[in-house]
């Protein structure tokens, strides 16, 4: 097995591409045989027989879950249907894209074998609750689903997201030994360590720019994007509105922001 997991790692990027998806969510095939699939991705017959291609007639050891999200599950009952595979998913994934109870449910610590040696499975809640990130020790390789994209930076909105624990898994994965990130949409990543380093601090940035914008009196979301977007395409004001209000969250529980009926505050000397 190639160190860096090259080879035995194959990606299908299916049709869907979009301004979150990039050039399409990424399907991961692991070798050697028995081998594991990791998000199966949309539900497009197109993709799935790709997929169905890139395996041939191996063995599979479990069709992998990151995390509910139909770019990244949609497609899971049709392939374990395909290949008459077990489904390795959360049981809180797995209910929430409507697919049975898993055949191996995974928890903080599940590890799933294959031929390249074994996933080991860390929960990495914050882009959504339920997500889990897909650890090959062998391989030193990361498998990140929504968490890491190979471009730009992942969705983190109310109500599914959330700030303060995005941040901690964040900081656990950046502990972690590794030497490649697969992110779930993007092309690989070849430095991890400067990569989380760099995720980390844009989210403090992005924290300090939103306290710095209620310092100087944005007390709603819209006013504080304003103030730290500038320049921004009308069309992504949502998306940076939602991002403001989880800082504005993580803030809040930290006690250094309150919410009042007319915004948003600092807490301060009276
Ligand atoms: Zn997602």
């Amino acid at each position: 097995m190639a160190e860096s997991g090259g080879g035995w790692v194959k990606v299908v990027v299916a049709g869907n591409p979009g301004p979150l998806t990039l050039d399409g969510t990424r399907t991961y095939v692991l070798g050697p045989e028995p081998c594991l699939v990791i998000d199966p991705g949309p539900d497009l017959a197109d993709h799935l027989d790709a997929v169905e291609v890139t395996l041939g007639t191996v063995q599979v050891a479990a069709v992998c879950v990151t995390h509910y999200h139909a770019d990244h599950a949609a497609g899971t009952a049709d392939l374990i249907l395909r290949l008459a595979a077990p489904l390795a998913a959360t049981p809180q994934s797995a209910e929430r894209a409507a697919l049975d109870p898993p055949d191996l449910p995974l928890a903080a610590g599940s590890t799933l074998d294959f031929g390249g040696g074994h996933l080991e499975v860390i929960l990495t809640p914050g882009h959504c609750a339920d997500h889990v990130c897909f650890h090959w020790p062998q391989a030193r390789a990361l498998f990140t689903g929504d968490v890491i994209l190979g471009e730009g930076t992942s969705m983190i909105a109310p109500p599914e997201g959330d700030m303060a624990a995005y941040m901690s898994t964040l900081e656990r994965l950046a502990e972690l030994d590794l030497s490649i990130i697969y992110p779930g949409h993007g092309p690989e990543i070849d430095e991890p360590a400067e990569k989380l380093i760099e995720y980390l601090e844009h989210r403090r940035e992005r924290e300090r720019q939103v306290l710095d914008a209620l310092a100087a009196g944005a007390t709603t979301p819209s006013e504080i994007r304003a103030r730290v977007y500038e320049d921004l395409d009308p069309r992504l004001f949502g998306a940076a509105e939602g991002s403001v209000a989880a800082h504005l969250g993580k803030l809040v529980a930290e006690g250094h922001v309150r919410a009042t009926e007319d915004g948003y505050r600092m807490v301060g000397p009276a």
